[in-house]
């Protein structure tokens, strides 16, 4: 082997052993076993000849082990640039193990971070970055002055100072301009075995003169022979203590090296849709070129994201279900119309006609019905029960709790009984006699709609035919006890969730990505908004003198207490607490108490006694149901409101001037910062549910959306569900088109989705919320 330098060696290995790689290990690439090759061609390199030591006789997971590891020294010995194109033609499946791409004493920090595969580190995404294109050169620092600088090392040696004996790292170093500049550490020997010649590293210290330029460095990152960390747009990972910065850019950039280019997903899409390529778009999250590249990958990969949530939503819905098909006869609109007490409002005619539509549609209606309380969803709920009805169907509609599902027969009986149609009601607490009564009628077909709670889906419960399943207050419910409202049908029915959470429209998208999102954005005229005033917590008992003076007028008032996140037993002190506080504080005005520890059925004793007037004034944590009428009710207090999601305080003041009384609301800043009152002060300013929701989402996210944390909502990686609205759509609209082509995606120009999809499944694995 005269006159082969070893970096030729280097490259001729290489060849083979990657070949062997891709062969899967099975020792037939070179005739007469790699282990004979490497004898002969790695006598410079005793580490290669030991570890390939026996390799015939591996089993094969070990013999792949031993080729990476092989790559990995020869690769680590300072490639040749030969060197690199060769291991950058060694591909890596996205489904292989991420510690492929680590060398061995690194490949638990992978595991720390939950990177599992390559796919899993690809899309590690970085939490920012650092524009580092302009380093400051080393020329114009000054003494004194903290800097940070790229350089590179150009020489090292450790030097003891004669008098002190200190012993100081001294690395002779330039900056990309070429301008020198000596790195000085104090007495961490130890740091010139960490620095190689010829690295680039970014250090970070204080600025001294003598014999020229130097640097008292402090931090130092080492970025080895490939400059990741400067001269670019430097990204910064969502790490963990002990997984460096480096470390993490190193192993993205060498799994972008090994996986790309993969199949693009959305290659039969893309371009009408104008998103970047999919191999494109995942270097360029990582190492963007500039602003411009940058945004353009986070809008494709952001695409990506919503397109899977999406995707899983329709997929775990089966489809584009077949459901029933009914009739609709203007005849019929015109007779519910007439028959109702009051003209609808605009909002309820287009809801009204999106729903009609459904309904005329073979496909199975999965419809989301949002409206704020008091928008008038029951009677958009009566008319599609009326529409069933008139076809010889079915309907049942399902509320969280009896109060509610009570309060839903009373309405619905008003709206529909004058057009013929029998309401039931199902409850819990009703006796065996009554419930077998109702069942019967509901099985006969005398009846056409059923009202209840969950003794609607207990055993006993059956149809003639039900052809359309309405759910309030659906967050409520688990995905669980809707399917079982569905499997009381024979045929899939025709399906209307109901909401009074105000979501805003992107969290609706991707929360029921299988729904329809229909919007009440109205309400009917003559209610008068609730006056809303936000007190510091200094003057609060003037919201009590307030309360006495509603009490006196004849009018009912809420107080709720404060919600304390995740302890049902600290929210019941806090109740009590205030309980007793305000039986001192308003002597003869009747109190009663209601948490969330009360059986539901003394919950909802106390509540009915409420509504009877039976009490002044009832002092609750927050169990107590949104959409419940008390007519009487004229005020809520709400102490610490800060605690609380401005959508859910907005629910709350929801609560009162329902009777056509002028309703108040006082909300009490607890720990009155600028920055709580600020968002507390939305509420005096505003009064649409959706713009608080919003605003509600855009300060506090969307885990907080709800007043404390919940689970199940999707976790996006890159998406802003504040932000995102169009792009959702548009992935949206998407999703269901290809479901509609490909309802299993076995299509070829959709193999590389579904397998997105499924890996992401496997990761994200979010609860489901429907
Ligand atoms: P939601 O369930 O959306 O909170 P409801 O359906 O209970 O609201 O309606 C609230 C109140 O408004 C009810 O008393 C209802 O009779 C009344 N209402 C509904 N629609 C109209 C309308 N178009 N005009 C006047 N009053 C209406
Ligand atoms: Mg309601």
């Amino acid at each position: 082997m005269e006159g082969v330098t070893q970096e030729e060696l280097k490259a001729r290995l290489l060849k083979p052993l990657l070949r062997e790689l891709q062969d899967g290990a099975r020792d037939r690439v070179v005739v007469g076993g790699l282990e004979a090759l490497v004898q002969n061609l790695a006598r410079p390199f005793p580490k290669l000849l030991e570890l390939f030591r026996g390799y015939g006789e591996k089993p094969q997971e070990e013999r792949k082990r031993v080729l990476q590891e092989a790559l990995r020294l020869l690769e680590g010995q300072g490639p040749s640039p030969k060197g690199q194109a060769q291991a950058s033609s060694r591909r890596l499946a996205p489904s292989d193990p991420a510690h492929l791409l680590a060398p061995p004493q690194s490949r638990r920090k992978l595991a720390e971070l939950g990177l599992r595969t390559v796919r899993d580190v690809l899309h590690h995404y970085p939490r920012r970055y650092e524009d580092r294109r302009t380093l400051p050169g080393a020329r114009y620092l000054e003494e004194g002055q903290k800097a940070t600088l790229a350089v590179k090392v150009l020489a090292k040696e450790l030097v003891k100072t004669p008098r002190k004996g200190m012993q100081l790292v001294q690395v002779k170093a330039q900056d990309a301009w070429g301008w020198r500049i000596t790195l000085v550490w104090f007495n961490q020997p130890w740091v010139l075995s960490q620095i190689e010649e010829g690295a680039t590293l970014i250090v970070t210290g204080r600025v001294g003169r003598r014999n020229g330029l130097q640097l008292y460095v402090e931090h130092f990152e080492d970025e080895g022979t490939e400059s990741l960390s400067t001269g670019r747009i430097v990204p910064i990972y969502p790490a963990k203590e002990g997984v460096s910065q480096a470390f993490l850019r190193r192993t993205v950039h060498r799994a972008l090296e090994l996986a790309l280019p993969l199949p693009d997903p959305l290659e039969a899409y893309r371009e009408d849709l104008g998103l970047m390529p999919y191999a494109e778009a995942l270097k360029a999250i990582h190492f963007p070129e500039d602003e411009e590249a940058l945004k353009r990958a986070l809008l494709r990969l952001k695409f990506d994201e919503y397109l899977l949530l999406e995707l899983k939503a329709l997929l775990e819905a089966g489809g584009m279900v077949l459901g029933r098909s009914f009739r609709v006869e203007e005849a019929w609109v015109e007779a519910f119309k007439k028959a109702l007490p009051f003209p609808l409002t605009r909002a309820q005619e287009r809801v009204m006609g999106e729903i009609a539509k459904d309904m005329q549609s073979p496909r199975q209606m999965a419809r989301l019905l949002q409206g704020d309380v008091g928008s008038g969803k029951t009677v958009v709920a009566a008319f599609a029960l009326f529409l069933a009805a008139k076809n010889g169907a079915q309907g049942a509609l399902m509320a969280p709790t009896e109060i509610l599902a009570r309060q839903h027969y009373q309405n619905l009986t008003r709206y529909l009984f004058p057009l013929g149609i029998r309401v039931e009601l199902l409850l819990g607490s009703m006796t065996a006699k009554e419930k077998e009564a109702a069942m019967a009628r509901l099985l006969s077909g005398e009846a056409q709609v059923a009202v209840g709670t969950h003794a609607l889906i207990q055993e006993g419960v059956g149809f003639r035919d039900l052809g359309l399943a309405v759910v309030d207050e659906e967050h409520r419910f688990g995905v669980l006890q809707r399917r079982a409202l569905l499997k009381l049908a024979k045929a899939p029915p025709d399906v209307l969730v109901m909401s009074a959470t105000p979501i805003p429209r992107s969290l609706a998208l991707t929360l029921y990505g299988d729904l329809e999102v229909s919007v009440l954005d109205e309400m009917p005229p003559g209610r008068v908004p609730v006056k809303t005033k936000v007190l510091p917590h200094r003057l609060r008992l003037q919201a009590y003198a307030f309360a006495r003076e509603e009490v006196r007028k004849g009018h009912q008032v809420f107080v709720v207490a404060p919600a304390i996140e995740e302890s049902e037993e600290l929210d019941l002190k806090a109740a009590t607490t205030l309980y007793e506080e305000l039986k001192g504080l308003l002597p003869g005005v009747r109190l009663a108490l209601l948490h969330g520890r009360m059986p539901a059925r003394e919950k909802d004793e106390v509540m009915e006694a409420f509504r009877r007037g039976d009490y002044d004034l009832l002092v609750s944590t927050t169990v107590v149901e949104v959409g419940v009428d008390i007519p009487k009710a004229t005020l809520i207090i709400v102490e610490n409101a800060e605690r609380f999601g401005l959508a859910q305080l907005h629910q709350l003041r929801g609560r009162v001037g329902r009777g056509g009384l002028q309703g108040y609301a006082i909300f009490i800043a607890g720990e009155a910062g600028q920055k709580t009152l600020k968002r507390l002060k939305i509420l005096e300013e505003s009064t649409d549910g959706f713009y608080i929701a919003e605003m509600d989402l855009k300060l506090r996210g969307p885990g907080e959306l709800r007043g404390t944390r919940q689970s199940g909502y999707p976790e996006l990686k890159l998406g802003d569900l504040a932000e995102d609205t169009g792009i959702i759509e548009k992935a949206r609209a998407l999703a269901k088109a290809i479901v509609d082509k490909d309802p299993t995606l076995d299509l070829p120009e959709h193999r590389a989705l579904k397998e997105e999809l499924r890996a992401q499944a496997e990761r994200v694995g979010f609860r489901e919320v429907i």
